[in-house]
């Protein structure tokens, strides 16, 4: 099979690989959409890397055994993996399972871990069938594209009366204003780059402000009657923005962080947290549980096809990788067999 790869800074290119075979209740699924995530980070700094990607849409080709797949069902590839029997796998959240370090050995021969490939290897749990209607490109935004800032929405409870920040507005933070917009919530979005501050307004947000504005805690603020957002969702990974999102919420309010970060947030207890009452949640992806919930967003929003700006096929993944470097773009879906 074919499967892209990263060999040097801004270098990539597709090569020939053996096919992943099916094992107990792991199945072979061929890969029809595989959307692209923060994988641009390695192809700029030259990192090579032969496991590419952890988001896609396909079909079920390969059964060793498995009571809830059978070849030819359409699922999507939930990222990552888990063990299938510890607490947090029993209850959805297996995205946070410690558990999985010896699921390697699944991968015989190396292969079936990337997306960015003709066919991949999971576990039939993670594979959540696609209702009919749906195509793979839009039931491929179920893992990043929607699936981050749709979790942090659930622990946050946004509706119709929320007033909720978004900070970046990378194809995670324009999929949180999709998600926004389904559940009738005000989105204030703040963005940067030209182009995803169009994105953001075609979809909908009520205001793209600007993070170099001096001023935009008052910006929030006078757009809120004083008070501050409801709820804040940080999808950038960037210490100022995290900051700005306790800054600008309202007393009571709750913030999430969905945006990758290992640098250092300063958090003050008492004004932050005790006097203003802030309740601040760490979430990586959603609940298992709550996939036909997602699917019906993908199946009722409109918005799908401006959150996708581009489908190419996955041959040319050196262009597709200068796109998504170059933030010119909103969600990038590749094609393996295109
Ligand atoms: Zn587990
Ligand atoms: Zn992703």
């Amino acid at each position: 099979m074919k499967k892209a790869v990263i060999t040097g800074e801004r270098r990539a290119e597709v090569v020939d690989v053996p096919e992943p075979q099916p094992i107990e209740n792991w199945v072979v699924v061929k890969v029809h959409a595989a959307p692209m995530c923060a994988e641009y980070k390695q192809f700029v700094s030259g990192k090579p890397t032969d496991i590419l990607g952890h988001e896609a849409a396909g079909e079920v080709v390969a059964v060793d055994r498995s009571n809830r797949l059978k070849v030819g069902d359409r699922v999507v590839a939930m990222p990552l993996y888990g063990c299938g029997e510890c607490a947090l796998c029993l209850s959805g959240d297996y995205i946070h399972c410690e558990n999985n370090a010896h699921l390697t050995q699944f991968f015989q021969g190396g292969e079936g871990r990337a997306t960015y490939a003709q066919y991949l290897l999971k576990q039939d749990w993670l594979l959540p069938k696609i209702p009919d209607d749906v195509s793979y490109e839009h039931a491929s935004l179920a893992c990043c594209g929607l699936g981050p800032s749709f979790g942090a929405m659930q622990t946050m409870g946004v509706d119709a009366f929320t007033t909720i920040l978004i900070t970046g507005a990378g194809p995670v933070g324009l999929g949180a204003v999709v998600n926004a917009q389904f559940r009738g919530a005000r989105a204030i979005v703040v963005e940067s780059i030209p182009y995803r501050v169009e994105r953001a307004k075609q979809l909908g947000a009520a205001a793209v402000l600007d993070p170099r504005d001096e001023d935009i805690v008052e910006q929030i603020r006078a757009l809120t009657g004083g008070r501050g957002v409801d709820a804040a969702l940080d999808c950038s990974g960037n210490v100022q923005a995290e900051r700005l999102c306790i800054d600008a919420t309202r007393r009571k309010g709750k913030v999430s962080f969905i945006g990758e970060c290992y640098n250092d947030l300063a958090i003050r207890i008492s004004p932050d947290m005790i006097r203003k009452g802030l309740t601040l949640i760490g979430s990586w992806h959603y609940n298992l549980n709550d996939f036909p919930k997602i699917m019906q967003v993908i199946q009722r929003s409109s918005l799908l096809d401006l959150l996708i700006s581009h489908v190419m096929p996955m041959r040319d993944i050196q262009e597709a990788f200068q796109c998504s470097s170059s933030h010119d773009s909103a969600k990038i879906i590749l094609q393996p067999w295109a």
